[in-house]
């Protein structure tokens, strides 16, 4: 960017380079302050990048943190290999865990306790409003990943949570072409923590990206709405199927957690998992192999539907599930949800 004049050039009090963030990064801020209902909002390059970020900010040497055992891996991995680097202890906790089960595994040390609700691949709603009652009474702050709720459906602020982290990658993006996450926060401390942390480590996106999120957001409440929609009449189409055992999807009445989401949350996405019964390796790969409008991959959120299997992903996990079949996780598009559901029939009766 450029500056009016030589004395601008070193006015602490003025932006003189474009790391500090321009109009679109601003006009991208506003929205998401709106959306989360937060006095602050933080971008970051990538929704992993703004987990380990604030986990940076936050942290020091002999703090501890506990995370929830449902953490997207990605995540789990930094915890592991970095923060344990730094002298940080990481302890994992079952994320059906009550609130006061949680608040007994802290001790002294514990800064931070680290939520996704609902949990990645596995979907278990946290009680995010008690176990921020109870950490803060302690002391102890509260971090949750709550992609899955695009910001739309769940406000962790609103709830007592205090820092509330997004992949604006998935929802918000909405076409799987664009990178970013986003850290809203009330705590002014916090908010210079991160500001500190962005400063010193360099971590930027540049304002086309920000553009794009905010023509994402446009139209999120429209996308999200349809999402819902096919993605409960999909699950609900599932659940009667004699190859489906078991449905994870909050938002459908009788799935774990469905009691919590109808508490706390306003909507439900249209991600969510199911169990294809007694299914081995070579079944749940001719089920996915069959799949024609579903298309095989890790993103989600998108316009397109994606499914893929969930359980290669278990062995880091503390208390792997087992579920007596192949779990599979499915992100429904905005495709027209007969022929999802058509496709989903007869990839089934392949897998048979
Ligand atoms: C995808 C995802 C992330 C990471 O987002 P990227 O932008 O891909 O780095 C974080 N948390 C959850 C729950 C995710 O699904």
């Amino acid at each position: 960017m450029l500056v009016p004049d030589a004395d601008a050039l070193y006015d602490d009090a003025q932006t003189t380079y474009g790391r500090a963030g321009l109009a679109t990064h601003e006009a991208l801020i506003d929205a998401l302050i709106d959306l989360e209902n937060a006095a602050t909002v933080k971008l970051f390059p990538s929704g992993l990048a703004a987990m380990t970020g604030t986990l940076l900010a936050v942290l020091k040497a002999g703090d501890e943190v506990l995370v929830t055992d449902a953490i997207y891996k990605p995540t789990r991995r930094f915890c592991d290999r970095v923060l344990s680097r730094f002298g940080v202890t990481v302890r994992y906790y079952p994320p059906n865990a009550s609130p006061d089960e949680l608040i007994a595994l802290c001790a002294s040390q514990t800064r931070l306790i680290v939520l996704e609700s609902p949990g990645s691949l596995t979907f278990e709603v946290q009680d995010a409003p008690a176990i921020a009652a109870l950490a803060g009474a302690r002391g102890i702050l509260t971090l949750m990943d709550n992609t899955w709720a695009a910001g739309l459906y769940f406000k962790p602020l609103d709830h007592g949570v205090d820092l509330s982290v997004q992949a604006l990658t998935k929802y918000v993006g909405g076409h799987s072409d664009v990178f970013m996450g986003s850290v809203a926060t009330h705590k002014p401390s916090l908010a210079r923590a991160l500001d500190r942390a962005i400063l010193d480590f360099g971590w930027s996106v540049s304002a086309e990206d920000a553009y794009m999120m905010l023509r994402g957001l446009r139209t999120l409440p429209t996308r999200m709405a349809r999402h819902q929609q096919s993605g409960l009449r999909v699950a609900d189409w599932l659940s009667r199927h004699p190859r489906v055992d078991k449905i994870f999807h909050p938002a459908l009445e009788g799935s774990p957690g469905h009691d919590l989401w109808r508490r706390d949350f306003t909507g439900g996405a249209g991600l969510f998992a199911f169990v294809l019964n007694a299914a081995g390796v070579g079944e749940t790969r001719l089920f996915l192999d069959a799949l024609k409008l579903f298309g095989l991959g890790f993103s989600w959120g998108g316009f397109e539907s994606l499914a893929l299997n969930c359980d290669p992903q278990f062995g880091v996990r503390q208390a792997p599930p087992e579920y007596g079949g192949a779990l599979i996780r499915l992100s429904i598009g905005l495709e027209n949800a007969d022929d999802l559901i058509e496709d989903l029939n007869q990839a089934l009766a392949a897998a048979s």
